[in-house]
């Protein structure tokens, strides 16, 4: 059963497109690798591929619903409740609590506070940074940043979690242990995984790889 379809995708910044007849297909539970070198346009598609950006040309399928023919908000509120996403910047509240971020997508969706936040501190454990959970996101490292974020991702029992590793050099580790952390959920919940990656350990944990070169996938490496 395909979580995700992607049909002639094309997506354009600028008159160049970042994204040229993207074909992609990934099944409930399956871990995806995206690579490719820098520009290439894997942010592009992880994004195109969530609906945080709209699709210019082609078809969007997630979770079966066809995303071109969904609003903005419609495809907003299907992230919230259904899939989960893990960015590279800019994703916690820095005056939030850890545990208060990892809650936001349930309060946003009418859980109770209480509950909310008990379920949120399970995933914080889950995730290795249970004593964190009082602490302002402001005020957490890289590396504690990406668990709660995983854990956020994860909090509302998604089918599909689209994942941009942190790159910087502060990091180097920290693409395989979010990867880890991933595929560890996805193995026990049957949760599909998309990661955008630079790291070639990464990549080969992953049960498939796609890799992109100048926007298009390097047809030399779908036989794989
Ligand atoms: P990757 O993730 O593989 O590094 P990106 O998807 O970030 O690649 O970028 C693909 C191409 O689109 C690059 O040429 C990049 O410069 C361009 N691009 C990315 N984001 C923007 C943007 N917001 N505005 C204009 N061009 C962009
Ligand atoms: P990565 O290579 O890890 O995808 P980038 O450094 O390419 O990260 O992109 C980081 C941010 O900068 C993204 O939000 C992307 O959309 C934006 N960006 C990338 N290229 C451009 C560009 N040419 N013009 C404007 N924004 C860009």
């Amino acid at each position: 059963r395909a979580v995700l379809e992607l049909i002639g995708v094309e997506y354009a910044y600028t008159r160049t497109p970042a994204l040229r007849g993207v074909e992609l297909h990934v099944d409930a539970g399956e871990v995806v690798a995206v690579t490719g070198p820098s520009g290439c346009g894997k942010s592009t598609l992880l994004h195109v591929a969530a609906g945080i950006l709209p699709a210019q040309l082609g078809v969007v399928r997630l979770l079966g619903y066809d995303l071109t023919a969904l609003s903005e908000a419609q495809r907003a509120a299907l992230r919230r409740r259904d899939v989960g996403v893990v960015l590279q910047f800019g994703q916690l509240v820095p005056d939030l609590a850890a545990v208060e971020n990892v809650a936001l997508p349930l309060l946003l969706d009418g859980w109770a506070r209480g509950r909310a936040l008990r379920a949120a501190a399970g995933w914080l454990d889950r995730v290795g940074i249970g004593q964190e959970r009082d602490t302002l996101a402001a005020e957490l490292s890289g590396g504690e940043s990406q668990r709660v974020a995983v854990a956020r991702a994860l909090v509302t029992e998604p089918e599909i979690v689209f994942a941009d590793e942190p790159t910087g050099s502060l990091d180097q580790a920290g693409g395989f242990e979010l990867l880890e952390l991933l595929v560890g959920e996805a193995g026990e919940g049957g949760v599909a995984v998309v990661i955008v990656t630079h790291d070639r350990d990464v990549a080969a944990r992953a049960d498939r790889e796609v890799r992109l070169l100048d926007g298009r996938l390097d047809m030399a490496r779908l036989t794989r």
